[in-house]
């Protein structure tokens, strides 16, 4: 559980992205941060033993109730949030898992999009109901559809924007101010996609915001990690329940590369930018491929929102073809130089992937027939996710053009 030491909330963001969480080390002077790997800690003076002493405890005490790399890294991404406190997990899945089901109890109501990234809509759709957690699933990009679906037990309203893989967004002003004017008490961004870069969903009115960061804060895809940021009182109770009794907790080595990737998120973002709005126009361009979803291309049905709620439109997009689409992918496997075929997005290395229409019915989202047809007027009979990298954007357009012409 990290509470800054160094956390300057006057840094600009590419400071804060460097400096964050960091300091000089008393006792080697080093420069950069130290590897911690012990998993306890010896005491200056005599403590309690419980998970619940050793909150009230300055130090650290045993490396699943906090230590001090991962307290670290949670500085920097409170500082980079604009939040109190930040509380990191195992991986983006775990850190939701741990929001979820650490604020939720039986007979609690939730509110999920009707699509979103695969592992949060599995465990909304199979898992939490079983413990008596009730699920709705709605179009978020609808506020009307958000506000129809809240009942008096609604205690958490999930959003995702830009969401996986459908690239759809959802406004998080109006949709935090909408659930709280009526009770809900958590209102949860999963802001992978947008990374803190892009927006920051606290000070748009969200209570956590959550990561992946396996993805884009991490950036170089050798280090799983999630995080869940907010008020500092209500990660405190959070660490307490979730971290110690569900115990999904960071790796020290994961945190400590996550922390060096962490220090370039604001310049690879820019990086990501530039490549992907280059790579989206030559796309759309392209008379092999039929639509393109980029929130930069005033073509995105909400080019508009994206506008006003991200200051970076990232580097992710989904585009449609006129071929078959798992032909082409067939072809991807085999030609593609550069762009690795292969799932996980936002790393320095663009990568593409395949997703049909019918395999993430069938598998993931429980839709009625007007959300069905809605999610295929979106993604038609499957999309390619491409996640632009870091590379040069002409680079990439060769590439694609040996798989597309
Ligand atoms: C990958 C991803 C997750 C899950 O993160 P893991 O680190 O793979 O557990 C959650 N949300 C979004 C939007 C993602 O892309």
């Amino acid at each position: 559980m990290a509470t800054s030491k160094t956390g300057n909330r006057d840094w600009q963001t590419e400071t804060a992205a460097v400096h964050a969480g960091e300091f000089v080390d008393p006792a080697t002077r080093a420069s950069s941060p130290n590897l911690v790997m012990s998993v306890t800690f010896a005491p200056e003076t005599l403590t309690g033993f419980s998970a619940r002493d050793e909150q009230g405890y300055d130090g650290f005490i045993y490396g699943r109730v906090g230590s001090p790399t991962v307290a670290q890294l949670e500085a920097k991404l409170a500082a980079l949030e604009g939040g109190e406190a930040a509380l990191c997990y195992a991986s983006g899945v775990a850190a939701a898992h741990a929001l979820i089901c650490g604020r939720l109890s039986r007979g609690d109501h939730l509110i999920v999009p009707d699509a979103n990234y695969v592992g949060i809509a599995e465990l909304a759709r199979d898992t939490l109901p079983r413990y008596g957690i009730e699920v709705s699933y709605v179009d978020t990009s609808r506020p009307e559809d958000v506000e129809r679906a809240i009942r008096p037990s609604t205690r958490m309203l999930w959003l995702e924007t830009p969401a996986n893989p459908t690239m759809r967004l959802c406004d998080i002003a109006l949709l935090a101010r909408i659930a709280h004017e009526r009770g809900i008490r958590d209102v949860a961004v999963d802001s992978t996609y947008a990374t803190p870069i892009a927006t920051q969903p606290l000070s748009l009115g969200a209570d956590f915001v959550v990561h992946s960061l396996t993805k884009y804060i991490s950036g170089h895809g050798d280090a799983m990690g999630g995080a869940v940021i907010g008020r500092k009182q209500e990660l405190d109770a959070l660490n307490l329940e979730a971290t110690v009794h569900f115990g999904g907790v960071l790796s020290p080595f994961n945190a400590w590369l996550i922390l060096r990737g962490a220090a370039t998120l604001p310049i690879r973002m820019r990086a990501h930018e530039e490549a992907a709005m280059e790579v989206a126009r030559f796309l759309e361009g392209h008379p092999q491929v039929t639509r393109v979803f980029y929130p930069g291309l005033p073509s995105h049905p909400q080019h508009e929102l994206a506008a006003r709620q991200m200051r970076n439109f990232s580097g992710m997009m989904t585009f449609q073809t006129r071929s078959k689409g798992t032909d082409i992918a067939s072809r991807m496997v085999k030609d593609l130089e550069i762009i690795h075929y292969a799932v996980s997005l936002g790393h320095h290395r663009s990568l593409i992937y395949w997703i049909g229409t019918d395999d993430i019915q069938a598998s993931t989202f429980r839709h009625d027939a007007e959300q069905l047809r809605r999610y295929r007027d979106f993604a038609g009979d499957g999309v390619f996710r491409l996640s632009v990298g870091i590379e040069n954007a002409s680079d990439l357009i060769a590439d694609l053009s040996r798989v597309l012409d």
